[in-house]
């Protein structure tokens, strides 16, 4: 890939800290490269303490830009603009620059609820846990009871995952079960792993016990790096679906690329990102 910088080339990036396992610039970069757009997308490391006195150089310089961990709630206090999607998680992970303006969207959903499509699944009616009460939870959370799923979330620290459950039940007339991670001893259809137990320092790490997944019909961890955690392979052996976080990071990735420059990927582009995507994966440390 060549990219012929000039002063019309577009700026795109991802902030955040730590910020070098990021596998967002593969598949932007790849993208932009694939559809001659003149932009290049460079991943940012900008700490909390940092993010108040970076906006004016990404507002002025950028066209737009994704924001992973620590940023995704505390940037919502300098936007212009939040898109309501956005509004209902609390969390924002793209920022579009318009007419010097920073508006604020939240595409995870998207790319939560496309990987279910894509994996063919359908969560109506089945009893869902979900591991962890974090940033990516409350978008997992909302998606999971807008499809209809019966939702139990389990955290160690239960008054954050109070505060998950409070979110939702201020805009949808639903029951969510709240249980303490270490207290669990049930089984349900489906689990989904929104804890970094699994990817490194992790990585010999599973969750949950393996005996509550007797049964488990689909095991989905958000963790993509490693390709396969212990959970995933713990739940394969005992013949669950699984699937991993890549597709879901690849489809909130094109989503914001639609929302900057209007283009949709076709379902074989969307494969061939992830193919190159998934040849990038090794074992990354936090920087
Ligand atoms: P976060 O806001 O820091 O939340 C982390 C959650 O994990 C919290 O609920 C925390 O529990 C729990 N946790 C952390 N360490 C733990 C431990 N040692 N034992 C048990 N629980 C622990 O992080 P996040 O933004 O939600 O991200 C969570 C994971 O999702 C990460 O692995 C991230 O890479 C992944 N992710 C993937 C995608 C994708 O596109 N595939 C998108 C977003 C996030 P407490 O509340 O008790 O501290």
């Amino acid at each position: 890939m060549k990219v012929d910088i000039t002063s019309q080339t577009k700026l795109y990036g991802v902030i955040g800290d730590p910020i070098s396992h990021s596998l967002s610039p593969v598949f932007h970069n790849y993208f932009l490269s694939q559809r001659n757009i003149n932009g290049i997308y460079i991943p940012l490391k900008i700490s909390s303490n940092n993010l108040a006195s970076k906006l004016k150089l990404l507002k002025n310089n950028f066209s737009g830009f994704n924001l992973t961990i620590p940023h995704k709630e505390n940037i919502m206090k300098y936007l212009d603009e939040i898109d309501d999607l956005a509004m209902e998680y609390g969390a924002v992970n793209t920022v579009k620059v318009v007419d010097n303006k920073l508006i604020g969207y939240n595409t995870d959903g998207v790319g939560f609820v496309k990987s279910l499509e894509y994996m063919k699944v359908n969560l109506k009616g089945k009893d869902v846990l979900l591991l962890g009460a974090g940033g990516a939870a409350k978008v997992i959370a909302l998606e999971v009871v807008k499809l209809g799923g019966n939702l139990t979330i389990a955290n160690r620290d239960i008054e954050r995952a109070l505060q998950v459950k409070n979110q939702i039940t201020k805009l949808y007339d639903v029951s969510i079960n709240l249980v303490k991670l270490a207290e669990l001893n049930s089984s349900f259809h489906v689990v989904i792993n929104s804890t970094p137990i699994g990817m490194y320092p992790h990585i010999n790490e599973c969750p949950i016990s393996s005996n509550l997944l007797e049964g488990t019909e689909l095991v989905y961890d958000l963790i993509y790096n490693p390709y396969e955690t212990k959970l995933l392979q713990l739940a394969s052996k005992l013949g669950a679906k699984t699937i991993n976080g890549l597709p879901m990071l690849i489809y909130q990735g094109l989503k914001s690329l639609e929302i900057w420059t209007g283009e949709l990927a076709t379902t074989e582009e969307e494969q061939v990102l992830y193919n190159e995507v998934k040849k990038r994966i090794t074992i990354h440390r936090k920087d």
